[in-house]
This record gives structure tokens, sequence and C-alpha cells, in this order.
């Protein structure tokens, strides 16, 4: 748990240094699958005095299990995504402000080239808005929740991200420093399918092969990028 709260530490210090949040804005965690237990950001720390036993420890009933401060606030929607996508290990939340914008449109980010297909197969989809009821009554958990149906018949880890209508992104990964990976990749594609629009707002998704060509190349049994 130890080493866990230090990588989730790193992770999260990751954040303003890669310019994706300001103040307190945004969070990391991480979960060890075997004990179940989830390690987060505590709520409202500065990133300046933040120190590695900082860290909150939680079940995944979002239950305080290890910690003297209040985990992040969006805790039960990290934990709603722990419980629904088991191939995950961390979980990203920032307001970084490209992928926010998109998110503010309500609109999921079409795969305009190969820096997105590289790392997100197909559209980077928006979860749709919640009810007034779903905001009112658990609006951390309902999060998570309209998250999970977005990605019904999708896989999450072949589409690490999402938008949240009126919110921002979360990405996630294999582990935590794989979903900070992730969130920076997503907020430059973000930003790369502002300025396509902006030049030629009938710009249409890249081609299929191509898009299946960069996705592959990195992903699954045939992958050929990197070293061996
Ligand atoms: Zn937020």
């Amino acid at each position: 748990m130890e080493r866990l709260k230090e990588e989730v530490y790193r992770a999260n210090m990751e954040l303003p240094q890669h310019g994706l949040v300001v103040y307190t804005w945004g969070n990391v965690s991480a979960v060890d699958r075997e004990s179940g237990l989830v390690v987060i950001k505590p709520s409202g720390v500065d990133y300046a005095t933040m120190k590695p036993e900082d860290m909150v420890v939680v079940d995944l009933d979002g239950k305080v299990v290890e910690g003297t401060l209040r985990p992040s606030s969006d805790t039960p929607t990290h934990v709603e995504l722990y419980k629904a996508f088991p191939g995950i290990g961390g979980i990203v939340h920032t307001h970084s402000s490209w992928a926010t914008s998109w998110a503010q449109a309500g609109r999921g980010i079409p795969c305009y080239g190969t820096t997105h297909a590289d790392y997100f197969y197909g559209e980077i989809p928006c979860a749709r808005v919640l009810t007034k009821e779903e905001v009112e009554s658990a609006y951390e958990k309902n999060t998570g929740k309209v998250i999970i149906e977005a990605f019904e018949g999708k896989d999450p880890l072949s589409t690490p991200g999402v938008l949240c209508t009126s919110h921002g992104p979360f990405t996630w990964g294999k582990n935590a420093a794989e979903a900070v990976h992730n969130a920076v990749v997503l907020e430059e594609v973000a930003k790369m399918a502002t300025r396509t629009e902006m030049l030629n707002p009938k710009a249409e998704p890249a081609l299929s092969y191509i898009q299946d060509k960069h996705y592959f190349r990195k992903h699954g049994p045939n992958a050929t990028y990197g070293q061996k």
C-alpha cells in the first residue's frame, strides 16, 4: 500500500507539471485489485505541500480505511469505474481546458488523425448529461454511472477516456502513470481536433483503415511499435 501511495502521489504531481490542472483541481487514483483498496488524492490539498502520506485509502464502497484527510470529492466516480471496468488500474480526472471545452460543447471527439488513433480507438465519447434527480441525489456516483452507460458495448481499455457533459474529462489506464499519460494525450488530441474543425468545419474522421493501422500498430497481438 505504501508503494501504491507513492505511485499515486507521483501521478498526481504530474498533473500540474503537464499543465492539466490549476489550484487544487484534478485527481488521480489507483486500485490494488488483490485487496480491493483504492488510493486517491485528498480533497483540496495544495500540490506544493502535498506528500505521499497524505494519500487516502478507501474501499470499493468509497469508505475511508486509512488516512486522516478527506478523500477527493470525486471518489464515488472513481470507485464506480473500478467496479465496472475490471481491466483498469488507475484513473485521472482534470478540467484541462481543451478537453473540457469539448465536454462543455457536449461533443465526443472524432478521430481526425493518427495521434488520436494511436491511443484511442474511434471517437472519444461524451457521456450524456445527468438529470436533475441524478445530480441532486448522488452526483459523483451517478457521474460514474453515465460514464459506464457511455461504454455499453465498448471496450474501456481500447478507448481509455471519456468526456462528461458540462464538466470535463476522465481517463484511465493499467495504472496511475498510464492514466496520466492518457490524460496528457487526450488534452493534445482535443486541442488538435478543435483546430482541425476551425481550419475545415467539414473535416471528416480519418479513414477507418488508417485508424486501424495506427491503433493496432501499438495495441494487441500484432503490435510492432517500440522495442521488443
Ligand atoms: Zn470535476
